[in-house]
């Protein structure tokens, strides 16, 4: 359920998060077939306790984790030194414009015009990744070395782009040539070299908290003032990336044993064992919801412990 937030309109609902304008900035040239974000400067987004696996929402949500991953966000947009869109005002004072009924879950920022691309970085060898690999040693067309095992090292980070299909679409992975048709060789590069940075540094932050970064995926956009990009969407949580335990990794000895994941992994690997992806999916079982909550904390509580 979407929330009624008062001066404030709905404009839009991806599979996790609920995006509002403050309902003075809309126009009677704002209607539901144009951009929902074309004029207002500022957007609410209202990050809920849904949880996608597969491109499909799932049920039922995971108890606090809008909240979860809007903390996580805040404290990586926080660590990180990239021009990113939030406003400061984090609905945590009482001045605050964000609406008391989803403080906590939701951060005010500008509205970008967001470049269609989803910056995916990937710094092991897993998921889809290692599956392409065991057909053809590449992923995403990008060769690697032979002998490569699931959750191994690669020899450095690799920027794996896909291109931001419509709601309803999946995401499809481009070659860096098709970025550069979509978004120009400039923006193109640029996207890249920010990417893989800002890559590099979290892993570093991470690492310092026993915590391996497998991959992650990021969305910029241009700021419609001065044409500057910045990160957008949500950053480094665990929705868009994969954390594991570096202990647990370090003397593993499965795949299993070494990948002991900080993100939705446990909701992956269930679905994956218990649904042919056809029609809807299963609920979720109690033990899967409770779990899953437990690694979200558990990962924050890791990351922001001093
Ligand atoms: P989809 O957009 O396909 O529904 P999604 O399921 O990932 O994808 P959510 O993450 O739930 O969607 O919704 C967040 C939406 O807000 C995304 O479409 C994202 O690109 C967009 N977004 C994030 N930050 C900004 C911003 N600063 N300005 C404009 N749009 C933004
Ligand atoms: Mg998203």
């Amino acid at each position: 359920m979407t929330a009624e937030l008062s001066g404030w309109t709905h404009v839009y609902s991806g599979k996790v998060r609920d995006l509002y304008v403050p309902s003075a900035t809309m126009t009677d040239d704002d209607t539901w077939t144009g951009d929902p974000l074309a004029t207002s400067p500022e957007v609410l987004v209202v990050a809920s306790d849904r949880v996608s696996a597969f491109d499909h929402v799932l049920e039922p949500g995971i108890p606090g984790k809008g909240e979860l991953l809007t903390t996580l966000s805040l404290w990586w947009f926080d660590q990180l030194q990239v021009p990113n869109h939030l406003i400061a005002d984090h609905g945590l004072d009482g001045a605050s414009r964000i609406p008391a009924a989803v403080a906590g879950r939701s951060m005010l920022v500008r509205t970008l015009d967001m470049y269609p691309v989803e910056c995916v970085v990937r710094g092991y060898l897993t998921g889809s990744g290692w599956k392409e690999y065991q057909a053809s040693q590449t992923v995403c067309g990008i060769p690697l070395p032979a002998g490569l095992q699931n959750g191994d090292r690669l020899p450095e980070p690799i920027y794996t782009p896909a291109w931001k299909a419509p709601l309803g679409e999946h995401d499809e992975n481009i070659s860096y040539e098709r970025t550069v048709e979509l978004v120009g060789a400039d923006v193109a590069a640029e996207l890249r070299a920010l990417s893989l940075q800002i890559f590099t540094d979290a892993s570093a932050i991470a690492e310092a908290h026993g915590l391996i970064l497998a991959d992650t995926k990021f969305e910029f956009g241009a700021d419609r003032e001065t044409g500057v990009t910045r990160l957008g969407d949500e950053v480094l949580t665990s929705d868009s990336s994969r954390y594991w335990d570096a202990a647990a990794y370090a003397v593993g000895s499965t795949p299993e044993a070494r990948m002991a994941s900080f993100d939705k992994q446990i909701v992956r690997d269930w679905l994956a064992a218990n649904w042919d992806q056809q029609g809807t999916p299963p609920e979720l079982p109690a033990e899967i919801v409770e779990q899953t909550a437990a690694r979200y904390r558990e990962l924050l509580g890791r990351l922001t412990a001093l």
